[in-house]
């Protein structure tokens, strides 16, 4: 199989084949066609194994760039990984003309509102600020179909796993999840049976 053989966005393909990516790894083989039709992915995936890639690929497919409106967001445990996962958003999308934004605890609040004046689409970060800005009214997330958690194993705790709930809240009813992880304690388990539509499970 080849990244040809997903009908993706020939700017997208651009982005790809510019990473320098040439096929896809196993998991993007198999989440890619699947995550095009809309369905919940429930994936077991470890670093290094090109799933960033594989969620991030179906979500920028999806993005509508004349649409100011947020399209994709994607929960992530920390900082770090916020920034690397936004990195890959715009190495990925770079020819499709649009925004990427990090948020995270520990930074400016005021600074992520001045930044939600100009339109975003992905936005990446941890579930506690974004529910912030969610709340204020600040980001829209109505029009927002697409949901991602990584690491949802240490997403998951019992402090953030009311946040993340409650984020979903923001989104339209029919969005999609997608949520990987390196392990399946039953705190992810318990959140896919709850919240997840029928997912296509992956385990590699
Ligand atoms: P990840 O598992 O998402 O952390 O990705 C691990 C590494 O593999 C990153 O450096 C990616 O840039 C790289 N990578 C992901 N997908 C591919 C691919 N299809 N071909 C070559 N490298 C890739």
């Amino acid at each position: 199989l080849d990244f040809e053989d997903f009908s993706l966005k020939r700017e997208l393909l651009m982005g790809i084949f510019e990473a320098g990516f040439e096929k896809p790894s196993p998991i993007q083989e198999e989440a890619i066609p699947v995550a095009l039709t809309g369905r919940d992915i429930l994936a077991r995936a470890k670093n290094g194994t090109g799933k960033t890639a594989a969620f991030v690929i179906p979500a920028l497919q999806r993005i509508n760039p004349k649409s100011n409106k947020v399209q994709c967001l994607i929960l992530v445990p920390t900082r770090e990984l916020a920034m690397q996962t936004s990195q890959v958003c715009k190495t990925l999308g770079k020819n499709l003309g649009i925004n990427v934004m990090v948020t995270t605890g520990g930074t400016l609040l005021r600074d992520d509102i001045v930044r939600l004046q100009e339109p975003v689409h992905v936005i990446v970060g941890t579930p506690g600020r974004i529910l912030d800005l969610a709340g204020k009214g600040v980001a829209d997330l109505s029009e927002c179909p697409t949901f991602i958690m990584d690491e949802a194993d240490k997403l998951l705790s019992p402090e953030f796993t009311p946040v993340i709930e409650q984020l979903l809240q923001f989104h339209p009813n029919d969005r999609q999840v997608m949520l990987f992880s390196a392990t399946f304690p039953i705190t992810v388990k318990a959140f896919s049976d709850k919240n997840m539509d029928n997912p296509y499970e992956i385990n590699l």
